[in-house]
């Protein structure tokens, strides 16, 4: 298969949400969606023919245009049933559940997968956006779909659970919209708790941490105050939010949901078993490899505790299919976990070549991903920075400048491959 650059990929998926909207019943693209414009998304979509078949999506482009051309409703269903619309999706467990997947725009052009789960009489949403307008209105649109499209009466201010995924803000930080706007009780696994009900406390620690790790790393002062500026800008308007219950490995929640707790990714990662679905979060992911942290910043963070997590998925039985908390289904789970790891060993194998000689982090970030800056560069250290540390603490990599360490108050590590 020949690589796509994700820009080309994200912006396809986006008009083709936009499009979709022509599906929906007119009341809900009117109140709703009346964002979505579909007359103009289906003009890109038609002048950008390369780029749609680059990603190919050809195929789904010109079903699209038939559904709408003919007006049956055999062919809506079909096109519903095959690819969702507006982002709006359902799918079934063995046991009955249904679950809707739901296109959250959660900060600008960064998509997650929010997950409605209607099983019996009983509402769980699995994660909530971050709370920003276009999280809000994509909710919105999301409960009005499920309703419209589905034939469903559930309504966001009846959830019953919300099970928050990882206490990353794109997956919790509408926490203090469930509180105020439902009835939902709040689930996070223990780990994660602390980030939602000492907020505060948790941004100043993290970024305290974060900027000794990149002190380290090589990051000049300059650079770092900018850094730390960003890193915690846009998570100023979280409000402490007590949880209503805590959660651990195999807890059972809702209506008889399985807990997985599954740290790496982040502390309290979890994911949740949906009878025969599971509901992989950013533990695994069905085209991105899921971003690492080093442990220096977030204990039971680190590629030892994620490869841990990765390998217990594996051998979970009696999963048919899997959902991430971002792009696509995953229909062979074990196949995915397997090209992650591998993904991981490659690119250790390429940090451990990279420092036949002294490296820092900011090294290795750049041998890796070049000149990068805002938010990218923040996700280089910290992914460079987790490789770095594993291959450290298993004894593959060795200080190469330990006596300027324990000379300078704060020190650059440099780290060098051990013969
Ligand atoms: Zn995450
Ligand atoms: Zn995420």
């Amino acid at each position: 298969m020949t690589h796509v650059p994700s820009r080309i990929r994200k912006k396809i998926e986006w008009l083709l949400r936009r499009a979709e909207g022509a599906l929906l019943p007119e009341r809900v693209l009117a109140e709703e969606g009346s964002h979505l414009d579909p007359r103009r998304a289906l003009i890109k979509l038609a002048e950008s023919k390369d780029e749609v078949e680059r990603v190919g999506a050809a195929a789904r482009v010109e079903q699209l245009n038939r559904t709408l051309e003919s007006r049956r409703d055999d062919d809506r269903r079909t096109y519903l049933d095959q690819h969702g619309v507006a982002g709006i999706q359902r799918f079934h467990s063995r046991d009955g559940a249904r679950i809707y997947s739901m296109s959250v725009e959660t900060f600008p052009k960064h998509i997650n997968n929010v997950y409605l789960l209607v099983d019996g009489e009983t509402l769980t949403m699995f994660d909530c956006g971050s709370g920003m307008d276009t999280s809000r209105r994509d909710l919105a649109l999301g409960f009005a779909g499920v309703r419209g499209l589905f034939a469903e009466t559930a309504r966001y201010e009846e959830v019953d659970w919300c099970v928050i995924s990882h206490a990353h803000f794109d997956h919790f930080g509408g926490a203090n919209l469930v509180k105020k706007e439902t009835r939902a009780r709040l689930a996070v696994h223990e780990l994660d708790a602390r980030v939602l009900s000492c907020f505060g406390e948790r941004l100043v620690i993290a970024s305290k941490d974060t900027d000794v790790f990149w002190r380290r790393a090589g990051v000049p002062d300059a650079e770092r105050t900018v850094l730390i500026a960003m890193y915690t800008a846009a998570k100023s308007a979280f409000v402490a939010q007590e949880v209503d219950r805590v959660l651990r490995d195999g807890d059972s929640i809702g209506p008889g949901y399985k807990v997985h707790h599954v740290p790496g990714h982040c502390p309290g990662c979890m994911c949740l078993q949906v009878h025969d679905v599971l509901l992989t979060s950013d533990h695994v992911l069905s085209r991105t490899t899921p971003h690492q942290f080093p442990q220096a910043i977030t204990p039971f963070g680190g590629l030892e505790h994620y490869f841990y997590s990765l390998a217990k998925v594996r051998r979970i039985e009696g999963v048919n299919f899997a959902l991430g908390g971002h792009e696509d289904p995953m229909w062979d789970l074990r196949a995915r976990i397997d090209a992650i790891a591998l993904f991981h060993r490659d690119r250790l194998a390429k940090v451990q070549a990279c420092c036949s000689r002294p490296r820092t982090v900011v090294d290795v970030a750049r041998e890796l991903f070049g000149e990068q800056d805002g938010y990218s560069r923040i996700l280089a250290l910290d992914e460079a920075g987790a490789h770095v540390e594993y291959l450290h603490q298993l004894g593959h990599l060795k200080i190469g400048n330990l006596d300027e360490v324990a000379r300078a108050r704060d020190p650059v590590i440099e780290y060098v491959a051990r013969a």
